[in-house]
């Protein structure tokens, strides 16, 4: 994953300071990408920074999850995927370029990221906005009573957010 600069900030897991405090995580491919086998890829995946077809019967977008920090302009942001229905992979390649796609009623989606500190996310039901031309989608979770879709609709803390970074900046370390 990667971020970007919000300022730094005093680390409650290691006591040191980091430097920056991202208010952005992206991830660069779907998950499921990961279950092939390195030397099939090219032949099996297709991956562009918006797109990706596996096997061309796995169809993915990568779109933005939004979510409102309180006290500041700029949303927090998880940048992932998720997998969508052939027809709905179609629609929006045939939308691609068309003014006033955003128009278009949201669709399902699935999430093919895991973003351990929501449990397990792989599979969660996702409404997919499609946005205007040069705009990455925005997904939104399905479930009002998840904790992601809870997040979305109430914003979050800039407390939560360091939160977030400290848990992934030091993920899988013992405390
Ligand atoms: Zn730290």
């Amino acid at each position: 994953m990667d971020g970007e600069v919000f300022g730094g900030f005093v680390c409650t897991v290691c006591g040191e300071r980091h430097d920056v405090l991202p208010l952005k995580y992206s991830v660069k491919a779907p998950q499921a990408v990961l279950t092939v086998p390195q030397e099939q890829i090219e032949e099996r995946v297709l991956l562009t920074a918006d797109q990706c077809v596996i096997d061309n019967q796995q169809f993915f977008l990568r779109g933005r999850m939004l979510i409102p920090v309180h006290g500041v302009d700029a949303p927090f942001v998880w940048g992932v995927w998720a997998e969508v229905s052939p027809k709905n992979f179609i629609r929006s390649n045939e939308l691609w370029h068309v003014p006033g796609r955003e128009q278009e009623p949201s669709f399902a989606g699935w999430l093919n990221n895991d973003l351990f500190l929501f449990g397990d996310t792989i599979n969660l039901e996702l409404n997919v906005h499609t946005q205007p031309v040069g705009e990455r989608p925005r997904f939104t979770a399905a479930d009002p009573n998840h904790p992601l879709a809870i997040q979305q609709r109430d914003g979050i803390s800039i407390e939560t957010v360091q939160d977030i970074a400290e848990m992934i900046l030091h993920r899988g370390e013992s405390r």
